[in-house]
Protein backbone atom coordinates (compact mmCIF):
# COMPACT_ATOMS: atom_id res chain seq x y z
CA UNK A 1 0.00 0.00 0.00
CA UNK A 2 1.23 3.41 -0.69
CA UNK A 3 2.53 5.30 2.38
CA UNK A 4 -0.32 8.34 2.21
CA UNK A 5 1.88 10.52 4.84
CA UNK A 6 4.62 10.46 1.80
CA UNK A 7 1.77 11.08 -1.21
CA UNK A 8 -0.04 14.44 0.80
CA UNK A 9 3.02 16.09 1.47
CA UNK A 10 3.90 15.78 -2.07
CA UNK A 11 0.08 16.90 -2.52
CA UNK A 12 0.79 20.69 -1.67
CA UNK A 13 -2.26 21.35 0.65
CA UNK A 14 -2.50 25.09 1.69
CA UNK A 15 -3.90 25.16 5.26
CA UNK A 16 -5.05 28.75 4.98
CA UNK A 17 -7.82 30.60 3.84
CA UNK A 18 -8.30 31.92 -0.22
CA UNK A 19 -9.90 35.26 0.09
CA UNK A 20 -10.01 37.31 -2.64
CA UNK A 21 -7.82 35.27 -5.24
CA UNK A 22 -5.16 35.02 -2.84
CA UNK A 23 -3.64 32.88 0.84
CA UNK A 24 -4.11 34.44 3.78
CA UNK A 25 -2.85 32.79 6.94
CA UNK A 26 -4.31 33.78 10.37
CA UNK A 27 -2.59 34.20 13.76
CA UNK A 28 -4.29 31.07 15.16
CA UNK A 29 -4.35 27.35 13.88
CA UNK A 30 -6.71 24.06 14.98
CA UNK A 31 -4.88 21.06 14.42
CA UNK A 32 -6.30 18.38 11.89
CA UNK A 33 -5.55 14.92 12.37
CA UNK A 34 -5.95 11.63 9.95
CA UNK A 35 -8.97 9.16 11.00
CA UNK A 36 -6.96 6.38 9.65
CA UNK A 37 -4.10 6.96 12.51
CA UNK A 38 -5.01 9.38 14.71
CA UNK A 39 -1.15 9.95 15.21
CA UNK A 40 -0.48 11.45 11.92
CA UNK A 41 -1.07 15.10 12.16
CA UNK A 42 -2.14 16.52 8.66
CA UNK A 43 -1.75 20.10 9.14
CA UNK A 44 -2.54 22.97 11.53
CA UNK A 45 -4.82 25.15 9.75
CA UNK A 46 -5.93 28.69 9.74
CA UNK A 47 -8.26 29.38 12.70
CA UNK A 48 -10.18 32.39 11.03
CA UNK A 49 -12.20 34.85 12.87
CA UNK A 50 -14.81 37.59 12.86
CA UNK A 51 -12.32 40.09 10.56
CA UNK A 52 -11.36 36.80 8.54
CA UNK A 53 -15.17 36.72 7.90
CA UNK A 54 -15.33 40.31 7.22
CA UNK A 55 -12.63 40.31 4.83
CA UNK A 56 -14.00 37.45 3.01
CA UNK A 57 -17.55 38.59 2.05
CA UNK A 58 -15.98 42.14 1.40
CA UNK A 59 -14.00 40.23 -1.39
CA UNK A 60 -17.27 38.67 -2.30
CA UNK A 61 -19.34 42.16 -2.51
CA UNK A 62 -16.86 43.42 -4.02
CA UNK A 63 -16.52 40.74 -7.25
CA UNK A 64 -20.38 40.24 -7.40
CA UNK A 65 -21.06 42.20 -10.18
CA UNK A 66 -18.20 41.16 -12.40
CA UNK A 67 -19.30 38.16 -11.69
CA UNK A 68 -23.13 38.62 -12.61
CA UNK A 69 -22.53 40.58 -15.44
CA UNK A 70 -20.78 37.44 -17.53
CA UNK A 71 -24.04 36.05 -17.53
CA UNK A 72 -24.40 32.36 -17.59
CA UNK A 73 -23.09 31.39 -20.68
CA UNK A 74 -19.89 33.34 -19.42
CA UNK A 75 -19.75 31.73 -15.81
CA UNK A 76 -20.47 28.20 -17.67
CA UNK A 77 -17.45 28.73 -19.84
CA UNK A 78 -15.24 28.75 -16.34
CA UNK A 79 -17.29 26.45 -14.64
CA UNK A 80 -16.39 23.80 -17.31
CA UNK A 81 -12.63 24.61 -17.17
CA UNK A 82 -12.82 24.42 -13.16
CA UNK A 83 -14.75 20.36 -13.93
CA UNK A 84 -11.86 19.37 -16.62
CA UNK A 85 -9.12 20.59 -14.26
CA UNK A 86 -11.30 18.49 -11.11
CA UNK A 87 -11.14 15.26 -13.87
CA UNK A 88 -7.70 15.80 -14.29
CA UNK A 89 -7.04 15.34 -10.34
CA UNK A 90 -8.91 12.57 -9.24
CA UNK A 91 -6.17 10.81 -7.93
CA UNK A 92 -4.59 13.90 -5.64
CA UNK A 93 -7.76 14.98 -4.90
CA UNK A 94 -9.24 11.39 -3.26
CA UNK A 95 -5.92 11.05 -1.96
CA UNK A 96 -6.82 14.27 0.43
CA UNK A 97 -10.23 13.23 1.03
CA UNK A 98 -9.12 9.96 2.49
CA UNK A 99 -6.80 11.03 4.59
CA UNK A 100 -8.60 14.03 5.91
CA UNK A 101 -12.16 11.72 6.54
CA UNK A 102 -11.40 8.41 5.85
CA UNK A 103 -13.98 7.67 3.26
CA UNK A 104 -13.02 4.76 0.84
CA UNK A 105 -10.34 5.76 -1.38
CA UNK A 106 -11.65 3.14 -3.93
CA UNK A 107 -14.78 5.06 -4.04
CA UNK A 108 -13.22 8.43 -4.05
CA UNK A 109 -11.06 7.21 -6.93
CA UNK A 110 -13.99 5.57 -9.25
CA UNK A 111 -17.18 8.16 -8.80
CA UNK A 112 -16.95 10.41 -5.73
CA UNK A 113 -14.18 13.17 -6.73
CA UNK A 114 -15.61 12.99 -10.71
CA UNK A 115 -19.39 13.91 -9.41
CA UNK A 116 -17.72 16.98 -8.26
CA UNK A 117 -16.91 17.85 -11.99
CA UNK A 118 -20.23 16.63 -12.81
CA UNK A 119 -21.94 19.50 -10.50
CA UNK A 120 -19.78 22.03 -12.03
CA UNK A 121 -21.06 20.63 -15.34
CA UNK A 122 -24.41 20.52 -14.46
CA UNK A 123 -24.98 23.31 -12.80
CA UNK A 124 -23.41 25.57 -15.61
CA UNK A 125 -25.35 24.11 -18.38
CA UNK A 126 -28.89 24.25 -16.78
CA UNK A 127 -27.91 27.95 -15.68
CA UNK A 128 -27.19 28.85 -19.37
CA UNK A 129 -30.01 26.63 -20.79
CA UNK A 130 -32.61 28.66 -18.63
CA UNK A 131 -35.82 29.28 -20.50
CA UNK A 132 -37.67 32.12 -19.27
CA UNK A 133 -41.45 31.63 -18.66
CA UNK A 134 -43.16 33.90 -20.35
CA UNK A 135 -46.93 34.82 -20.92
CA UNK A 136 -49.63 37.27 -21.60
CA UNK A 137 -52.03 37.90 -19.41
CA UNK A 138 -54.59 41.06 -18.76
CA UNK A 139 -53.02 43.04 -21.22
CA UNK A 140 -49.60 42.68 -20.19
CA UNK A 141 -46.35 41.09 -21.17
CA UNK A 142 -45.20 38.62 -18.91
CA UNK A 143 -41.21 37.17 -18.43
CA UNK A 144 -39.83 35.46 -15.52
CA UNK A 145 -35.97 36.59 -14.99
CA UNK A 146 -33.65 35.07 -12.64
CA UNK A 147 -31.25 37.79 -10.94
CA UNK A 148 -28.00 36.86 -9.27
CA UNK A 149 -28.84 37.68 -5.52
CA UNK A 150 -25.25 38.80 -4.19
CA UNK A 151 -22.77 36.73 -1.93
CA UNK A 152 -23.33 33.77 -0.82
CA UNK A 153 -22.07 31.50 2.03
CA UNK A 154 -21.90 27.82 2.19
CA UNK A 155 -21.32 26.08 4.95
CA UNK A 156 -20.78 22.11 4.71
CA UNK A 157 -20.72 19.32 7.21
CA UNK A 158 -17.22 16.60 7.88
CA UNK A 159 -19.11 13.58 6.09
CA UNK A 160 -18.60 13.85 2.76
CA UNK A 161 -16.81 17.52 2.41
CA UNK A 162 -15.89 17.29 -0.98
CA UNK A 163 -19.31 15.86 -2.75
CA UNK A 164 -21.45 18.77 -0.34
CA UNK A 165 -19.27 21.46 -1.38
CA UNK A 166 -19.35 20.74 -4.72
CA UNK A 167 -23.08 20.28 -4.40
CA UNK A 168 -23.31 23.62 -3.25
CA UNK A 169 -21.49 25.72 -4.67
CA UNK A 170 -21.45 24.90 -8.52
CA UNK A 171 -25.54 26.21 -8.27
CA UNK A 172 -24.31 29.40 -6.52
CA UNK A 173 -21.59 30.33 -8.74
CA UNK A 174 -23.43 29.31 -11.79
CA UNK A 175 -27.02 31.51 -10.92
CA UNK A 176 -24.05 34.83 -10.39
CA UNK A 177 -22.75 34.48 -6.76
CA UNK A 178 -19.74 35.08 -5.11
CA UNK A 179 -19.15 32.32 -2.75
CA UNK A 180 -18.00 32.08 0.74
CA UNK A 181 -17.80 28.09 1.40
CA UNK A 182 -16.72 27.33 5.09
CA UNK A 183 -15.65 23.79 5.13
CA UNK A 184 -16.00 21.75 8.40
CA UNK A 185 -13.26 21.65 11.15
CA UNK A 186 -12.62 18.01 10.87
CA UNK A 187 -12.03 17.62 7.47
CA UNK A 188 -11.08 21.21 5.56
CA UNK A 189 -8.76 19.82 2.81
CA UNK A 190 -9.96 18.75 -0.02
CA UNK A 191 -11.72 22.54 -0.23
CA UNK A 192 -7.91 24.08 0.18
CA UNK A 193 -7.85 21.72 -3.31
CA UNK A 194 -10.41 23.25 -5.13
CA UNK A 195 -9.36 27.01 -4.39
CA UNK A 196 -6.01 26.01 -6.53
CA UNK A 197 -8.21 24.27 -9.17
CA UNK A 198 -10.63 27.46 -9.14
CA UNK A 199 -7.44 29.75 -9.80
CA UNK A 200 -5.82 27.86 -12.41
CA UNK A 201 -9.55 27.74 -14.21
CA UNK A 202 -9.51 31.36 -14.13
CA UNK A 203 -12.43 32.02 -11.84
CA UNK A 204 -11.90 35.90 -10.79
CA UNK A 205 -10.65 36.83 -7.56
CA UNK A 206 -13.08 37.11 -4.65
CA UNK A 207 -15.62 34.67 -6.39
CA UNK A 208 -14.71 31.72 -4.91
CA UNK A 209 -13.36 32.43 -1.22
CA UNK A 210 -12.24 29.41 1.30
CA UNK A 211 -12.32 30.48 4.81
CA UNK A 212 -11.41 27.93 7.41
CA UNK A 213 -12.54 27.91 11.39
CA UNK A 214 -14.61 26.77 14.11
CA UNK A 215 -18.53 26.84 13.19
CA UNK A 216 -19.45 28.72 16.71
CA UNK A 217 -16.35 31.63 15.99
CA UNK A 218 -16.18 32.22 12.03
CA UNK A 219 -18.66 29.86 10.65
CA UNK A 220 -21.42 32.23 13.43
CA UNK A 221 -20.01 35.58 11.78
CA UNK A 222 -20.27 34.96 8.12
CA UNK A 223 -23.92 34.09 8.86
CA UNK A 224 -24.35 37.26 10.67
CA UNK A 225 -23.07 39.36 7.81
CA UNK A 226 -25.80 41.45 6.42
CA UNK A 227 -24.08 41.51 2.85
CA UNK A 228 -24.37 38.13 2.58
CA UNK A 229 -27.79 37.43 0.67
CA UNK A 230 -28.27 33.46 0.62
CA UNK A 231 -26.87 30.39 3.13
CA UNK A 232 -26.70 27.05 2.01
CA UNK A 233 -25.91 25.20 4.80
CA UNK A 234 -25.71 21.14 5.25
CA UNK A 235 -25.56 19.84 9.16
CA UNK A 236 -27.27 19.14 12.14
CA UNK A 237 -30.47 20.12 12.99
CA UNK A 238 -28.79 22.20 15.98
CA UNK A 239 -26.96 24.41 13.96
CA UNK A 240 -29.39 25.40 11.66
CA UNK A 241 -31.16 26.39 14.64
CA UNK A 242 -28.44 28.79 15.19
CA UNK A 243 -28.15 29.68 11.62
CA UNK A 244 -32.05 30.49 11.21
CA UNK A 245 -31.77 32.84 13.87
CA UNK A 246 -28.79 34.66 12.24
CA UNK A 247 -30.50 34.65 8.75
CA UNK A 248 -34.11 36.23 10.12
CA UNK A 249 -32.16 38.89 11.46
CA UNK A 250 -31.09 40.19 8.27
CA UNK A 251 -33.86 38.61 6.13
CA UNK A 252 -31.33 36.15 4.58
CA UNK A 253 -32.73 33.26 2.56
CA UNK A 254 -31.44 29.84 3.92
CA UNK A 255 -31.53 26.37 3.31
CA UNK A 256 -30.61 23.66 5.22
CA UNK A 257 -30.33 19.82 4.54
CA UNK A 258 -30.41 18.40 7.58
CA UNK A 259 -30.05 14.72 9.43
CA UNK A 260 -31.94 11.72 9.22
CA UNK A 261 -33.49 8.53 10.81
CA UNK A 262 -34.71 6.98 7.34
CA UNK A 263 -36.67 4.19 7.05
CA UNK A 264 -35.88 0.84 5.38
CA UNK A 265 -39.34 -1.05 4.67
CA UNK A 266 -38.86 -4.68 3.69
CA UNK A 267 -42.52 -6.04 2.80
CA UNK A 268 -42.71 -9.66 2.18
CA UNK A 269 -43.32 -9.53 -1.43
CA UNK A 270 -39.73 -8.27 -2.33
CA UNK A 271 -36.70 -9.42 -3.48
CA UNK A 272 -35.53 -10.11 0.01
CA UNK A 273 -32.12 -11.18 -0.47
CA UNK A 274 -31.91 -7.80 -2.50
CA UNK A 275 -33.24 -6.35 0.46
CA UNK A 276 -30.92 -7.79 3.08
CA UNK A 277 -28.27 -7.29 0.95
CA UNK A 278 -28.97 -3.50 0.93
CA UNK A 279 -29.53 -3.62 4.65
CA UNK A 280 -26.24 -4.76 5.39
CA UNK A 281 -25.05 -1.72 2.97
CA UNK A 282 -26.44 0.70 5.24
CA UNK A 283 -23.38 0.38 7.69
CA UNK A 284 -20.72 1.36 4.74
CA UNK A 285 -18.95 4.90 5.38
CA UNK A 286 -19.36 3.47 9.14
CA UNK A 287 -23.25 4.99 8.97
CA UNK A 288 -21.69 8.11 8.43
CA UNK A 289 -24.47 8.87 5.81
CA UNK A 290 -27.44 11.34 6.29
CA UNK A 291 -29.31 9.49 3.89
CA UNK A 292 -29.27 6.07 5.20
CA UNK A 293 -32.19 3.78 6.25
CA UNK A 294 -30.98 3.03 9.88
CA UNK A 295 -34.47 1.64 10.84
CA UNK A 296 -35.20 -1.65 9.84
CA UNK A 297 -38.70 -2.24 9.38
CA UNK A 298 -39.71 -5.59 7.97
CA UNK A 299 -42.61 -7.40 7.92
CA UNK A 300 -43.03 -10.10 10.62
CA UNK A 301 -44.00 -13.10 8.38
CA UNK A 302 -40.14 -13.19 6.52
CA UNK A 303 -38.56 -11.59 9.67
CA UNK A 304 -36.67 -14.90 10.17
CA UNK A 305 -35.32 -15.36 6.88
CA UNK A 306 -34.30 -11.53 6.64
CA UNK A 307 -31.96 -11.57 9.40
CA UNK A 308 -30.44 -14.52 8.26
CA UNK A 309 -29.34 -13.08 5.17
CA UNK A 310 -28.78 -10.02 6.89
CA UNK A 311 -26.52 -11.32 9.03
CA UNK A 312 -24.56 -13.11 6.39
CA UNK A 313 -23.93 -9.93 4.72
CA UNK A 314 -22.99 -7.95 7.51
CA UNK A 315 -20.25 -10.85 7.76
CA UNK A 316 -19.22 -9.79 4.66
CA UNK A 317 -17.91 -6.58 5.84
CA UNK A 318 -14.16 -6.12 6.10
CA UNK A 319 -13.16 -3.02 8.90
CA UNK A 320 -9.98 -1.82 7.90
CA UNK A 321 -7.32 1.09 6.39
CA UNK A 322 -9.50 3.13 4.09
CA UNK A 323 -6.71 2.85 1.70
CA UNK A 324 -7.17 -0.84 1.23
CA UNK A 325 -9.32 -2.02 -1.94
CA UNK A 326 -11.05 -4.86 0.51
CA UNK A 327 -11.99 -2.41 3.13
CA UNK A 328 -15.63 -1.65 2.96
CA UNK A 329 -15.93 -0.34 6.52
CA UNK A 330 -13.73 3.03 7.60
CA UNK A 331 -12.66 4.48 10.61
CA UNK A 332 -15.03 6.91 12.03
CA UNK A 333 -14.20 10.72 11.57
CA UNK A 334 -12.84 11.61 15.13
CA UNK A 335 -12.78 10.01 18.83
CA UNK A 336 -15.37 12.46 19.79
CA UNK A 337 -18.08 11.50 17.32
CA UNK A 338 -16.64 7.67 17.77
CA UNK A 339 -17.50 8.71 21.97
CA UNK A 340 -20.69 10.00 20.67
CA UNK A 341 -21.76 6.89 18.87
CA UNK A 342 -20.83 4.65 22.39
CA UNK A 343 -22.63 6.89 23.91
CA UNK A 344 -26.41 5.97 21.90
CA UNK A 345 -25.00 2.28 22.28
CA UNK A 346 -24.63 2.09 25.95
CA UNK A 347 -27.56 3.96 26.87
CA UNK A 348 -29.76 1.84 24.49
CA UNK A 349 -28.51 -1.45 26.73
CA UNK A 350 -28.81 0.55 29.52
CA UNK A 351 -32.63 1.11 28.80
CA UNK A 352 -33.17 -2.29 27.74
CA UNK A 353 -32.88 -2.65 24.27
CA UNK A 354 -31.48 -5.33 23.02
CA UNK A 355 -27.86 -5.35 21.27
CA UNK A 356 -28.21 -7.99 18.65
CA UNK A 357 -25.09 -7.78 16.99
CA UNK A 358 -22.21 -5.70 17.57
CA UNK A 359 -21.72 -2.84 20.07
CA UNK A 360 -18.05 -2.32 20.82
CA UNK A 361 -15.68 -0.71 19.47
CA UNK A 362 -13.13 -3.19 16.67
CA UNK A 363 -9.85 -2.48 18.02
CA UNK A 364 -8.85 -0.35 20.72
CA UNK A 365 -6.48 1.36 18.85
CA UNK A 366 -8.16 2.70 15.86
CA UNK A 367 -11.69 4.41 15.62
CA UNK A 368 -13.41 1.79 14.06
CA UNK A 369 -17.11 0.80 15.86
CA UNK A 370 -18.70 -2.73 14.61
CA UNK A 371 -21.78 -2.81 12.60
CA UNK A 372 -24.39 -2.98 15.26
CA UNK A 373 -28.06 -4.29 15.21
CA UNK A 374 -30.42 -2.95 18.09
CA UNK A 375 -34.08 -4.33 18.69
CA UNK A 376 -35.59 -1.68 20.66
CA UNK A 377 -37.92 -2.03 23.82
CA UNK A 378 -40.23 0.39 22.02
CA UNK A 379 -40.64 2.62 19.33
CA UNK A 380 -40.10 5.43 21.68
CA UNK A 381 -36.22 4.27 22.45
CA UNK A 382 -33.99 6.74 21.71
CA UNK A 383 -31.39 4.84 19.26
CA UNK A 384 -35.05 4.75 17.32
CA UNK A 385 -35.96 8.57 17.54
CA UNK A 386 -32.20 9.97 17.36
CA UNK A 387 -29.61 10.29 14.76
CA UNK A 388 -26.80 8.32 15.72
CA UNK A 389 -24.63 8.97 12.74
CA UNK A 390 -22.66 5.91 12.94
CA UNK A 391 -23.41 2.08 12.30
CA UNK A 392 -25.78 1.41 14.40
CA UNK A 393 -29.58 0.24 12.83
CA UNK A 394 -32.22 -0.88 15.00
CA UNK A 395 -34.65 -3.83 13.43
CA UNK A 396 -38.28 -3.70 14.22
CA UNK A 397 -41.21 -5.53 12.50
CA UNK A 398 -44.71 -4.95 11.44
CA UNK A 399 -47.71 -7.02 10.47
CA UNK A 400 -49.23 -4.71 7.85
CA UNK A 401 -48.83 -2.26 5.76
CA UNK A 402 -50.37 0.68 7.80
CA UNK A 403 -47.97 -0.09 10.63
CA UNK A 404 -45.23 0.11 8.52
CA UNK A 405 -46.49 3.34 7.27
CA UNK A 406 -47.10 4.62 10.92
CA UNK A 407 -43.73 3.63 12.17
CA UNK A 408 -41.61 5.14 8.87
CA UNK A 409 -42.92 8.40 10.21
CA UNK A 410 -42.88 8.32 13.39
CA UNK A 411 -39.72 10.23 14.17
CA UNK A 412 -39.22 14.12 14.10
CA UNK A 413 -37.37 13.54 10.97
CA UNK A 414 -37.96 13.19 6.70
CA UNK A 415 -35.23 13.41 4.89
CA UNK A 416 -35.07 9.80 3.06
CA UNK A 417 -37.01 6.23 2.75
CA UNK A 418 -36.29 3.13 1.58
CA UNK A 419 -38.93 0.73 0.35
CA UNK A 420 -38.44 -3.05 -0.52
CA UNK A 421 -41.61 -4.24 -2.12
CA UNK A 422 -42.20 -6.37 -5.88
CA UNK A 423 -45.26 -4.46 -6.28
CA UNK A 424 -46.09 -2.19 -8.42
CA UNK A 425 -49.59 -0.47 -6.57
CA UNK A 426 -47.84 -0.85 -3.37
CA UNK A 427 -44.37 1.18 -4.59
CA UNK A 428 -47.01 3.80 -5.44
CA UNK A 429 -48.86 4.08 -1.96
CA UNK A 430 -46.31 3.68 0.13
CA UNK A 431 -43.81 6.02 -1.70
CA UNK A 432 -46.83 8.29 -1.57
CA UNK A 433 -47.40 7.99 2.51
CA UNK A 434 -44.03 8.13 3.83
CA UNK A 435 -43.07 11.87 4.86
CA UNK A 436 -39.58 12.59 3.44
CA UNK A 437 -37.99 14.37 0.77
CA UNK A 438 -36.66 11.70 -1.03
CA UNK A 439 -38.24 7.76 -1.14
CA UNK A 440 -36.30 5.17 -3.12
CA UNK A 441 -38.46 1.97 -4.03
CA UNK A 442 -35.83 -1.16 -4.87
CA UNK A 443 -32.83 0.81 -4.97
CA UNK A 444 -30.89 3.13 -2.72
CA UNK A 445 -28.65 6.40 -3.43
CA UNK A 446 -29.27 6.85 -7.08
CA UNK A 447 -29.07 10.29 -7.46
CA UNK A 448 -30.57 12.73 -10.68
CA UNK A 449 -28.39 15.88 -10.11
CA UNK A 450 -31.86 17.74 -11.54
CA UNK A 451 -34.06 16.33 -8.98
CA UNK A 452 -35.11 18.18 -5.90
CA UNK A 453 -33.51 17.20 -2.74
CA UNK A 454 -34.00 18.32 0.68
CA UNK A 455 -35.83 17.12 3.99
CA UNK A 456 -39.31 17.15 5.69
CA UNK A 457 -39.64 18.07 9.30
CA UNK A 458 -36.48 18.94 11.34
CA UNK A 459 -34.39 17.15 8.43
CA UNK A 460 -34.52 20.52 6.45
CA UNK A 461 -35.65 23.83 5.18
CA UNK A 462 -36.42 24.39 1.12
CA UNK A 463 -34.93 22.47 -1.57
CA UNK A 464 -31.66 21.91 -3.54
CA UNK A 465 -30.75 20.18 -6.74
CA UNK A 466 -31.32 20.76 -10.42
CA UNK A 467 -33.63 24.23 -11.17
CA UNK A 468 -34.65 24.25 -7.32
CA UNK A 469 -31.32 25.40 -6.42
CA UNK A 470 -30.87 28.03 -9.00
CA UNK A 471 -34.36 29.40 -8.28
CA UNK A 472 -32.63 29.66 -4.67
CA UNK A 473 -29.56 31.78 -5.48
CA UNK A 474 -31.78 33.77 -7.69
CA UNK A 475 -33.66 36.58 -7.29
CA UNK A 476 -36.58 36.04 -9.64
CA UNK A 477 -38.55 39.05 -11.19
CA UNK A 478 -41.38 39.00 -12.84
CA UNK A 479 -41.52 41.46 -15.69
CA UNK A 480 -44.89 42.97 -17.10
CA UNK A 481 -44.66 45.20 -20.10
CA UNK A 482 -48.32 46.66 -21.49
CA UNK A 483 -49.02 45.12 -24.88
CA UNK A 484 -48.69 47.01 -27.35
CA UNK A 485 -47.33 50.03 -25.33
CA UNK A 486 -43.88 49.40 -26.56
CA UNK A 487 -44.05 49.61 -30.29
P1 LIG B 1 -22.71 20.44 12.41
O1 LIG B 1 -24.05 21.05 12.34
O2 LIG B 1 -22.07 20.24 13.74
O3 LIG B 1 -21.65 21.30 11.57
C1 LIG B 1 -21.88 21.59 10.21
C2 LIG B 1 -21.12 22.85 9.84
O4 LIG B 1 -21.66 23.95 10.54
C3 LIG B 1 -19.63 22.82 10.17
O5 LIG B 1 -18.91 23.41 9.12
C4 LIG B 1 -19.56 23.68 11.42
O6 LIG B 1 -18.30 24.28 11.58
C5 LIG B 1 -20.61 24.71 11.12
N1 LIG B 1 -21.16 25.41 12.30
C6 LIG B 1 -21.30 24.94 13.57
N2 LIG B 1 -21.85 25.89 14.35
C7 LIG B 1 -22.07 26.98 13.57
C8 LIG B 1 -22.66 28.26 13.79
N3 LIG B 1 -23.11 28.63 15.00
N4 LIG B 1 -22.74 29.10 12.75
C9 LIG B 1 -22.31 28.76 11.53
N5 LIG B 1 -21.76 27.55 11.25
C10 LIG B 1 -21.65 26.67 12.26
O7 LIG B 1 -22.82 19.06 11.62
P2 LIG B 1 -21.70 17.94 11.42
O8 LIG B 1 -21.53 17.20 12.70
O9 LIG B 1 -20.52 18.55 10.75
O10 LIG B 1 -22.41 17.01 10.33
C11 LIG B 1 -23.24 15.95 10.63
C12 LIG B 1 -24.69 16.32 10.39
O11 LIG B 1 -24.87 16.73 9.02
C13 LIG B 1 -25.62 15.14 10.57
O12 LIG B 1 -26.78 15.56 11.24
C14 LIG B 1 -25.95 14.73 9.15
O13 LIG B 1 -27.15 14.01 8.99
C15 LIG B 1 -26.00 16.05 8.47
N6 LIG B 1 -25.88 15.91 7.01
C16 LIG B 1 -26.99 16.18 6.24
C17 LIG B 1 -26.92 16.02 4.86
C18 LIG B 1 -28.12 16.32 3.98
O14 LIG B 1 -27.93 16.41 2.77
N7 LIG B 1 -29.31 16.45 4.52
C19 LIG B 1 -25.73 15.59 4.28
C20 LIG B 1 -24.64 15.31 5.09
C21 LIG B 1 -24.72 15.49 6.47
Amino acid sequence: MPSLRAEISEIAVSPDHYIGGRRVASDTTFEVRSPLDWDWKLADVARGDALTADEAVTAANEAFDGWAARGPEGRAEILHRLADLIDDNIEAIATVECADMAMLLESLQARVVHRGAENFRNYADLAAGYTPREWSSKGTNNTVQRMPAGPAVIITPWNAPWLLSTWKLAPALAAGNPVILKPAEWSPLSASLLADLADEAGVPPGVLNIVQGIGEEVGAALVSDRRVRRISFTGSPETARHIGIAAAKNITPFTAELGGKGPLIVFADSDLEAAAKKGAGQYDDSGQVCLAGTRLLVEESVSAEFLEMFHRFTDEHVLGDSRAPSTTISPMIHPDHLARVEGFVERARGAGDTIVRGGERWKADGLWYEPTLIEPASNHSEVVQREVFGPVLTYQTFAAEAEAIELANSTDYGLSGIVYTGSEERAQRVGAAVRAGTVWVNTFLVRDLTAPFGGCRISGIGREGGDYALDFHSDLKTLQISEGSTG
